[in-house]
């Protein structure tokens, strides 16, 4: 029997699969997008269930009418599905932000009074930048110095303390040894946020099985572009961290000016999310996260890993590519690889990509500056850490260079495919196609 029928192929489909995009000359061609990323395309049961709400959509939690009870009734149930996926404890809070960034700032805000916070320099400027009193770790040289490196640096920290770490890079699609790392910190009193952006799309993640304290990530990188986010995890520290979307909903009472009273929820939930919050957006991340269940984790990674292989070789058979890895070609990923290509910029390839080829991929330093500099052996400018950094860090704006305008050189970039639901192996082979062609008329 053929690998191919020991699993079921992959049945759930996303939207946008027959777009055509004009290249040079004029044409059109179909659109081979290898940018997932960055975002992902919409899962045609997400458009489902969000045009389902639709027609009853209305306020929530504050109307007594039926349409209002339903929307309210459809958030709450969002809520639950989201927990199910992550196989969250029954008492984690799980609140709805905009995205992982909004996630990790709720949680940098609500950490308690004096915690330091350890982070890897490998981290999304997501993950990397919104801490305080923060210590940052080099990239560490295989997996198991990340937790050599966490186990010293935890041990040498008084008070409360809280280890970020991202699950998958954004930047090789690496995976980070999350439950070892969850192991370290609990034995120093820590607790650990796993930035999992880029993981749930691609494996299924369970919190409570690798005894993670919280997880953040994105919709719109889970097939879900309908601008909400989750963080999931402990009670107690969103439970009493200042609310800092401060409005409607948050509150139990408001005195007078006078008195001075405000009475903010306890309930994590309420608390953090003032305002009317992107009702639609919950929906579409629950369903997102109903269908991928639905769809099966085997068949998901079973293609994912075909695909990926299939062009991870055939770059490697590009002449003058090559692709950046913080722990070698045989770790574990997922469906994202970084490449450089001798004698052009990661800009002169992305466009010849798009512009000649109809190939969407990502160029610059994927939010992850100090990490990408470091895999392209770019000088590091590290200063020692603490306070000091964590000032620095109010002064980067947390874009990229390349494609937001920024600081470095062109050369201090690289290109990013990355794949998912509705690649095919045909985008995989003109990708790679169009490589051999650019290498070899330079
Ligand atoms: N963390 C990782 C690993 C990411 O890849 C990204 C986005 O690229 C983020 C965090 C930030 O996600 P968002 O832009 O949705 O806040």
């Amino acid at each position: 029997m053929s690998v191919a029928t020991i699993f079921n192929p992959v049945q759930v489909k996303v939207l946008g699969e027959d777009l055509e995009v004009p290249v040079k000359g004029g044409r059109l061609v179909s659109y081979a997008n290898l940018d997932y990323a960055a975002s992902a395309p919409c899962l045609e049961p997400v458009s489902a269930a969000v045009a389902a709400a639709l027609p009853a959509y209305s306020s929530v939690h504050r109307g007594a009418g039926y349409a209002s009870q339903l929307t309210t009734a459809r958030y709450e149930q969002a809520r639950h599905t989201v927990r199910a996926f992550v196989g969250a404890r029954a008492d984690d809070a799980v609140v709805f932000t905009r995205n992982t960034t909004d996630a990790t700032n709720l949680l940098a805000r609500c950490l308690p009074k004096g915690a330091t916070t350890v982070v890897f320099d490998t981290e999304h400027h997501a993950s990397l930048l919104p801490w305080q009193r923060v210590v940052r770790l080099a990239p560490p040289a295989f997996p198991g110095e990340a937790v050599r490196q966490a186990d010293e640096a935890l041990a040498a920290i008084e008070g409360p303390k809280l280890l970020v770490v991202t699950a998958a890079s954004n930047v090789t699609g690496e995976l980070w040894p999350i439950a070892a790392l969850a192991h370290i910190a609990h034995r120093h009193g820590a607790r650990i946020l796993v930035d999992a952006a880029q993981l749930v799309p691609h494996r299924k993640l369970n919190l409570t099985a690798l005894d993670l304290d919280y997880v953040a990530f994105s919709g719109h990188k889970l097939y879900a572009p309908f601008g909400a986010g989750v963080l999931v995890g402990r009670r107690d520290w969103l439970s009493d961290g200042e609310p800092y979307l401060k409005g409607g909903g948050a509150v139990k009472s408001v005195g007078t000016l006078a008195d001075g009273t405000t009475e903010w929820h306890e309930d994590a939930e309420p608390r953090h999310e003032a305002g009317t919050p992107n009702v639609l957006g919950a929906i579409a991340l629950a369903a997102a996260c109903d269908a991928l269940t639905a769809t099966g984790w085997t068949p998901l990674v079973h293609e994912e890993e075909r695909l990926i292989s299939r062009l991870r070789e055939g770059l490697d058979a590009v002449e003058g590519v090559r692709e950046l890895s913080l722990w070698g070609p045989d770790h574990p990923r997922v469906g994202i690889v970084s490449f450089v290509v001798d004698g052009y910029t990661a800009r002169q390839v992305a466009e010849a990509l798009s512009t000649e080829y109809g190939i969407g991929v990502r160029d610059g330093k994927f939010c992850a500056h100090p990490f990408v500099r470091h895999l392209l052996d770019i000088p590091e400018r590290r200063s020692s850490g603490g306070e000091s950094e964590a000032r620095a860090n109010e002064d980067r704006s947390g874009r990229d260079s390349q494609n937001d305008g920024g600081c470095e050189d062109d050369t201090a970039s690289a290109v990013r495919a990355s794949i998912g639901i509705g690649t095919t192996e045909e985008h995989v082979d003109r990708l790679v196609g169009a490589l051999h062609d650019l290498v070899a008329r330079r």
